[in-house]
């Protein structure tokens, strides 16, 4: 508390981001990192362009970057809002577009930022509870609303909507926009995009930091109709010309054009959550069916809390949610194959303890 801070801020419940250990021997399964790290191509274009141009503004319209996006989805640029990670993106979104008389939806269990936007930005939201298998019940959001959010696949649960229930919200709700949090779509989802050419109010947004093993890099973006998109350049032109600078929208161009290297990462990740699931099924825990590059898991006899610290002890930190519905389950990101197989050793051992 100080004197010095406005009203607003006094009532802000700020997001709390997953531990950044600096113990680098840690085996981190905490917040949904790529374990691979960025395309080689990405890195030999960010060295190449640490130089003398760094005295310049970047492009405020990052117009490379939107092809770049406009051609991996077979959209115009026009269809493209980039931003500083899909964070900003969102925050811009919550500002611009989602912000009416009617109530914003979102799931009770979902990315934990959306409410912290609400808070932010002064925001009527009703959160929407999942079903007891914990997927989003689509008919429960047929009430009026100033808009619907939802992450596909849903975060922390990994479950994914069909395409048919998008298009189903979308119908049902012309009226309001839905977007669609694509964050984890590139480990085995089918994305909304194609929607888009139908739909002036599906808006669909995805980020380098998952699929493409660039969270530090800090880029994200927002597609769907151009009025949508003119309207968060409107916002973005109010609030920062350049939130992305010129190393970034260098290295995000490239990780959109080396997709050997991204199918390649996302198949392995994608193998390994396969075993993880396999194996942690086997000694009893329940696990969501995930399409995610995390798998969220829980154990009828061995208590969420604890297990984590038992985990933290043996060097792998996961993360565990103190939410009511969910605080029996773990979610547990996906590192390397060897990284699993630690880790499935690991939770083998202290369940076998007590
Ligand atoms: C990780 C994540 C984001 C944010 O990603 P950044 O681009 O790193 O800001 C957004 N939505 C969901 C559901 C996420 O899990």
């Amino acid at each position: 508390m100080s004197r010095f801070w406005t009203a607003i801020v006094n009532t802000l419940d700020p997001y709390v981001p997953g531990e950044q250990p600096k113990d680098n021997n840690l085996i981190k399964l905490n917040t949904n990192e790529n374990p691979y790290g960025p395309s080689p191509r990405v890195l030999e274009v960010l060295h190449h362009n640490v130089n003398d141009t760094l005295r310049l503004y970047p492009d405020p319209n990052t117009t490379a970057l939107k092809s770049a996006i406009a051609d991996y989805y077979h959209l115009a640029a026009n269809q493209v809002f980039t931003g500083n990670g899909s964070d900003e993106v969102l925050a811009h979104i919550f500002q611009g577009l989602l912000n009416h008389d009617a109530p914003l939806l979102y799931p009770d269990i979902t990315y934990s930022f959306y409410p912290v936007y609400c808070g932010l930005y002064n925001i009527k939201s009703d959160a929407i509870a999942l079903n007891k298998s914990f997927n989003i019940e689509i008919s429960d959001y047929n009430r009026p609303n100033g808009g619907i959010i939802l992450p596909n696949p849903n975060a922390p649960t990994g479950l994914i909507l069909p395409l048919s229930a998008i298009e189903t919200l979308l119908i049902n709700n012309p009226d309001s926009v839905l977007v669609v949090d694509e964050a984890y779509i590139d480990f085995g989802g089918e994305t909304a995009t194609p929607l888009i050419a139908r739909y002036d109010n599906l808006l669909v947004v995805q980020t380098l930091s998952k699929s493409r093993a660039l969270a530090g890099l800090r880029v994200g973006f927002a597609m769907g109709h151009p009025d949508l998109i003119e309207g968060l350049e409107r916002v973005k032109n109010s609030f920062n010309s350049y939130p992305l600078d010129r190393l970034a929208i260098s290295g995000a161009v490239q990780a959109l054009k080396d997709n050997d290297y991204f199918n390649n990462c996302c198949a392995k990740i994608i193998t390994s959550r396969e075993y993880v699931s396999k194996e942690l099924t086997a000694m009893g825990f329940e696990v969501l069916p995930s399409k995610a590059n995390f798998v969220f898991v829980r154990h009828p006899h061995h208590d969420a809390a604890n297990v984590f610290i038992k985990l933290r002890e043996n060097n792998i930190i996961v993360r565990h949610f103190n939410h009511p519905r969910i605080n029996q389950f773990l979610r547990i990101s996906i590192g390397t194959q060897q990284d699993c197989e630690t880790l499935v050793s690991s939770i083998r051992h202290i369940i076998s303890q007590n």
